[in-house]
């Protein structure tokens, strides 16, 4: 039964020989044993708290009512006792990225963030090289925290810039102004080298020339990763009740397409749907997402998806920061919402959801390796892609093509 299996994989897989069409050929009767090799393991960590909620924003994020203050305490104990009884199913495994975010990371004191990392190098031993980004707001940045947030190993800052526009902060409710913004960059730049700012585009009021400066700022400052999302508006916001005027569809398209330009004029490459670096800059911990490798989400409202014993296991902690605590130093894992498999039948669209945002694509063998199944599973649907002209055709690669990339909730749906 081994060799047969074996046959499969090495035909389709290290040969390459195959095309969406030629899928049909290779139909095992069975499905592949698990492949020895898992994924590649990154940590998340969510802290909750935020100053204010924007009137956009649907994250699991809190306004701290007690006079803004954390409860630091707690919430380490709840991360460390989260953290051990979550190590049965991530026992002896490499740790190749860790992120902590939010929220607004940065409302911990720089003792937190130390106490936090060296919960996390005594429970987990990573690597000492391994990126570990902090998410961090203007406003709330104090540059001696910075430092000691770095002396502490954070190496890589992802700052909620969002514009450099004073008017455009306001109208989505951002606490910071543009003064901040600047000021948050030079501080993070003296702690680290890597940097990522979220940039957001189509803002109420906003026309592509003020888009395009929002760009050009962030070049002139020496960002090496900018991450520009489309402003959305999304249930359960302040905005989906009482909608700003945004630009239009071709306004926002436009916008697109200008931050795309100017980027690659400037060396940046677009190599996933909303990322952009230079020299090289990209960011690992969001790599392994969209490569669909494991990561263990702590914290309220964490996601995680860990592979374990030939299945893949969803986790969701418990929303609210005061339960999650509770629970998670009681220690009966109370703390956890759902625990659930996926399917066999939610894998390949789970892995295509994030595999085609990249702009390169995968590997094909990355399917198997990733998800456990053959490609054969998705026969049908590879085809069908590939006709629309909404996937590359290279057999080596999952990859979307320009059109599927434009249209890629639409290449996405095909795998549902
Ligand atoms: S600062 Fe970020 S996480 Fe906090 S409410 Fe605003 S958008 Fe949401």
């Amino acid at each position: 039964m081994k060799k047969f299996k074996f046959f499969y994989y090495k035909k389709m897989y290290t040969n390459n020989i195959y095309t969406p069409i030629q899928f049909e050929n290779y139909s095992p009767k069975k499905q592949l044993s698990w492949p020895k090799e898992l994924p590649p393991l990154s940590i998340y960590i969510h802290v909750p708290w935020c100053i204010k909620k924007c009137p956009y924003c649907d994250f699991n994020t809190y306004v701290n009512k007690q006079n803004n203050k954390i409860p630091e305490r707690a919430y380490l104990d709840a991360i460390r006792s989260d953290l051990e009884q979550s190590l049965p199913l991530i026992w002896g495994r490499k740790i190749i990225s860790i992120f902590i975010g939010g929220g607004t990371p940065n409302l911990l004191s720089s003792y937190a963030i130390d106490e936090l990392l060296n919960i996390l190098r005594k429970l987990l031993n990573p690597p000492s090289d391994i990126e570990i980004t902090m998410e961090a707001n203007p406003g709330t940045v104090e540059s001696e925290r910075f430092e000691d947030y770095a002396k502490s190993g954070i190496n890589r800052f992802s700052l909620g810039i969002q514009s450099f526009n004073d008017k455009h902060l306001k109208k989505i409710g951002r606490l910071h102004n543009s003064d901040q913004c600047y000021s948050a960059i030079e501080i993070a730049q003296k702690s680290v080298d890597k940097i990522n700012i979220d940039i957001m585009f189509a803002l109420p009021e906003q026309n592509i020339k003020e888009c395009l400066l929002d760009i050009k700022q962030a070049i002139k400052l020496g960002i090496n990763h900018i991450s520009a999302y489309q402003l959305s508006i999304e249930p359960n916001t302040i905005f989906f009740k009482k909608p700003p005027k945004v630009p239009n569809n071709d306004s926002s398209a436009n916008m697109q397409d200008i931050i795309e330009m100017e980027l690659a004029q400037n060396s940046f490459e677009r190599y996933e749907v909303s990322s952009y670096a230079i020299n090289g800059n990209k960011s690992v911990h969001n790599m392994n997402y969209w490569q669909f490798g494991d990561y263990l989400g702590l914290g309220p409202g964490a996601h995680g998806k860990i592979s374990l014993n030939g299945k893949i296991i969803r986790q969701i902690r418990l929303h609210n920061p005061n339960l999650w605590i509770k629970n998670a130093i009681i220690g009966n894992g109370n703390h956890i919402l759902e625990e659930r498999i996926i399917s066999v039948n939610e894998l390949p669209f789970e892995f295509m959801l994030n595999a085609l945002r990249l702009k390169n694509g995968v590997e094909t063998s990355l399917f198997y390796k990733r998800t456990g199944l053959f490609l054969t599973k998705i026969t049908n649907k590879l085809r069908k892609a590939c006709k629309s002209n909404l996937l590359d055709n290279d057999p080596r690669y999952l990859k979307a093509t320009q059109m599927g990339w434009r249209y890629l909730s639409n290449l996405q749906e095909i795998f549902l």
